[in-house]
C-alpha cells in the first residue's frame, strides 16, 4: 500500500471524538496565539516511509542548498530540499544536505549535532577557519558548514549585515573543500538557484584539477528571476579568475555586454557548467526557453535542460497525523476539516458556523448559505501577483466570504501597504492580514480552508496549491508555470477527469473574479457537487513518491559509474 493511501487509512482520524472533549478553542485575546503554542515533537522525527519500493542502482547524493525546511525555509526551496531528499533516501540512496549553519537556526530542532571536522576553506585571499557539523533534521543526515568569520550572520536566513553574494560564493567553496578534505566524492552534487551557482565553476575548473573526480552536478533552477549578478573581482575572492569567466559562451550576464565593468551571473554559470539543469515544472521549462533574458543560454543548452514537476512530503503535509491541526482528518473522514476552519476562525476572531450542523445558518430561497473561507499563504513580491491579492480582499468581502493572507514582504513599500490594508481590515469580520512567517499557522491554515489563492503573474512550480489541495483547500490559481501543470478548471469540459479547481488566465482583476465567482457559487449552491471537488483535490497524488523517480533519471543521466573519470 503507498504511504499516500495508508495515510488515508491512518486510524487517528478516528479519535475525532475524543480529541473533541479536550479541544480548548483559541481566542485573539488569548496571551499566546494559538499558532505558537507548544507543540509535541516538531517535525523532526518525521519518520521515512518504510513501504517504498527500493532502486536497484543506488547512489549518493549530496544537495548544497542555502533553505531546508523546516529549519532554514524562507520559501518553496526549503521544501523542495527536504522533500526531495527525503523521497530519494526511502527509495534506498545516500543523500545528505549541505547547509550554511545560519545563526538563526533552532538548534533544538536539529537531532545529534556533533561537531565532525574543522578545516580551513578560502576566502578574498585568507584561509578561514571552518567547522563542520554533522546532524539529522526530518529523517535526512544534514552537514552544516559555520566559517568562523560574520557569514551568515543574523536574525533570518537572508539579509544579514555581510554580503551575501560572497558568503555564499565562499559557502560554494566551502563545500567542495570539504568533500576534498575528507575524501567524500558522492555520485551527484545537487545544488539549487544562483546562490550555490559557483560550485560548478568551482568543481570542473579547480577541484576536479586537485582530487574530486567522481561528482557529477546537477543544477535545479526554480526562479530564473534571481541571477546573482556578480562583478568579475567578487567571484575572483574564491580563488577563480573572475575576468576568464565573462565571455557569452560562460558566465557573462548578456544584459550587462557594453557597459563598464560588464558582469557575471552566478546562475548563467552554472548553467554552463552543470551536467544536468532542471527547472521545477514542465510549462516552466517551455516559458523560460522561450522568454527572459536566460533563454537564450538554455536553448543552447537544451539537450541538458529538463523540465520535472516538484512534489510535497506526503508525511509532512499530512492532514491525517500533521501535529499542528488541532483535529485530523482525510478525505473520506472530513469532519475534522470543519473543526479545524472553526478553530482557526475563533483564534483570528472571525465569525463562524458551527461545525457540521446548522447554527446560526442564513437561510436563503431554502439553500443553506455558507461561508468560505480563502486563504493566500505566500511571500509578498511582485511575483505573486499583488494587485491582484488586494483585490481578492476587496472582492471576497463584496462576495460574503472570509479570507485569511499570511504573508512576509521583504520590501518595506510592500510591507507598508500591508500593513495599512491590515489597520483598514483586521478590526472587521471577514478579512486577517497577518504579515508575518509562521510554518505552525501555514498548516492550520491549509487545514482550515475551503479554498486556496494563488494569483501569480509567474509561478515556476507552486507549492501552495499542491499543501491546499492535499489539505482539502480547492485552488484558484492564474494559468502559469507549474500552476498550469497542477490544477485544472472544473469548467473545461476537455479535461474533465483531471479537473480539480479554478482557473484564470488573464492578470486583471476581471479574471480573478471570474474564477472566484464561480468558486464561490459552487460552494454556496451545489455543496455535495463541493464536497466531491475537495475528495478530488485531496486524492490527487502531488507527493514526491510520484516525481523522485524523474529526478532519479535525471541523476542517472549524467553519474559515472567508475573512478577512471
Ligand atoms: P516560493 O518558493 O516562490 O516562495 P512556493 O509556493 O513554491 O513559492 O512555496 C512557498 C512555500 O513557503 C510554501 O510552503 C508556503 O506555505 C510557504 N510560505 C510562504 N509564505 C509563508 C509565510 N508567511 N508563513 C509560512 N509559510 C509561508
Amino acid at each position: 500500500m503507498s504511504t499516500w493511501r495508508q495515510a488515508r487509512a491512518e486510524s487517528v482520524v478516528d479519535t475525532i471524538n475524543p480529541v473533541l472533549k479536550n479541544l480548548v478553542w483559541p481566542s485573539p485575546s488569548d496571551e499566546t496565539p494559538f499558532w505558537k503554542k507548544e507543540f509535541p515533537t516538531w517535525d523532526v522525527s518525521v519518520e521515512l516511509p518504510a513501504d517504498v519500493e527500493k532502486d536497484s542502482d543506488l547512489m549518493h547524493i549530496i544537495h548544497v542548498t542555502a533553505e531546508m525546511a523546516p529549519i532554514a525555509k524562507v520559501g518553496g526551496l526549503g521544501d523542495v530540499v527536504t522533500g526531495l531528499a527525503r523521497a530519494c533516501l526511502a527509495r534506498g540512496h545516500t543523500v545528505d544536505v549541505m547547509l550554511p549553519f545560519y545563526e538563526c537556526i533552532e538548534k533544538q530542532h536539529i537531532i545529534d549535532l556533533t561537531l565532525i571536522t574543522t578545516y580551513n576553506s578560502f576566502h578574498d585571499g585568507n584561509w578561514i577557519l571552518t567547522n563542520a557539523y554533522r546532524g539529522e533534521v526530518s529523517g535526512i543526515p544534514v552537514i552544516f558548514v559555520e566559517p568562523s568569520n560574520q557569514f551568515f550572520k543574523g536574525k533570518y536566513v537572508y539579509g544579514g549585515s555581510y554580503d551575501e553574494l560572497e558568503a555564499y560564493i565562499f559557502f560554494s567553496r566551502a563545500c567542495l573543500e570539504w568533500m576534498q578534505v575528507t575524501g567524500v566524492q558522492p555520485d551527484i552534487i545537487h545544488v539549487h538557484e544562483w546562490q550555490t551557482s559557483a560550485l560548478p565553476l568551482l568543481y570542473w575548473d579547480m577541484y576536479h584539477h586537485l582530487s574530486l573526480k567522481r561528482p557529477r552536478i546537477t543544477l535545479t533552477i526554480h526562479n530564473m528571476e534571481h541571477y546573482g549578478e556578480c562583478r568579475q573581482e567578487q567571484l575572483s575572492k574564491c580563488g577563480l579568475d573572475g575576468a576568464i569567466y565573462a565571455t557569452t559562451d560562460r558566465a557573462v550576464d548578456d544584459r550587462t555586454i557594453g557597459h563598464n565593468p560588464e558582469r557575471l551571473s552566478l546562475l548563467k554559470g552554472g548553467i554552463v557548467y552543470s551536467n544536468a539543469v532542471v527547472t521545477v515544472s514542465p510549462t516552466y521549462l517551455k516559458e523560460t526557453l522561450c522568454s527572459g533574458w536566460l533563454s537564450s543560454t538554455l536553448i543552447r543548452n537544451r539537450d541538458k535542460y529538463f523540465g520535472v514537476l516538484n512534489g510535497i512530503d506526503p508525511a509532512i503535509w499530512n492532514p491525517a497525523t500533521d501535529i499542528f491541526l488541532p483535529v485530523k482528518f482525510n478525505a473520506q473522514k472530513l469532519e475534522g476539516k470543519k473543526f479545524c476552519k472553526n478553530y482557526v476562525q475563533k483564534g483570528l476572531g472571525l465569525p463562524v458556523e458551527s461545525a457540521g450542523r446548522a447554527e446560526g445558518k442564513d437561510v436563503v430561497n431554502g439553500t443553506q448559505q455558507k461561508v468560505p473561507l480563502v486563504v493566500c499563504i505566500t511571500r509578498l513580491v511582485a511575483q505573486k501577483g499583488l494587485h491582484l491579492i488586494i483585490h481578492a480582499i476587496k472582492h471576497i468581502e463584496e462576495l460574503g466570504g472570509q479570507m485569511v493572507v499570511l504573508g512576509k514582504a521583504p520590501d518595506d513599500r510592500v510591507e507598508r501597504e500591508f500593513k495599512d490594508l491590515a489597520d483598514l481590515y483586521n478590526e472587521g469580520p471577514a478579512i486577517r492580514i497577518l504579515l508575518m512567517y509562521s510554518e505552525e499557522l501555514s498548516h492550520m491554515l491549509y487545514a482550515a480552508a475551503d479554498m486556496v489563492l494563488v494569483p501569480s503573474l509567474y509561478e515556476p512550480c507552486g507549492l501552495a496549491q499542491m499543501f491546499g489541495m492535499r489539505y482539502g483547500a480547492v485552488p484558484i490559481v492564474r494559468r502559469t508555470g507549474g500552476l498550469a501543470d497542477t490544477v485544472f478548471d472544473i469548467d473545461d469540459h476537455s479535461n474533465n477527469h483531471m479537473a480539480n479547481g479554478f482557473v484564470f488566465e488573464g492578470i486583471d482583476e476581471g479574471s480573478l473574479n471570474w474564477a472566484l465567482d464561480r468558486a464561490f457559487s459552487l460552494y454556496k449552491n451545489k455543496p455535495d457537487e463541493w464536497t466531491g471537488l475537495v475528495r478530488k483535490a485531496m486524492e490527487r497524488d502531488n507527493s514526491w513518491n510520484n516525481t523522485a523517480g524523474n529526478y532519479i533519471e535525471v541523476y542517472n543521466s549524467v553519474r559515472v559509474r567508475d573512478d577512471s573519470s
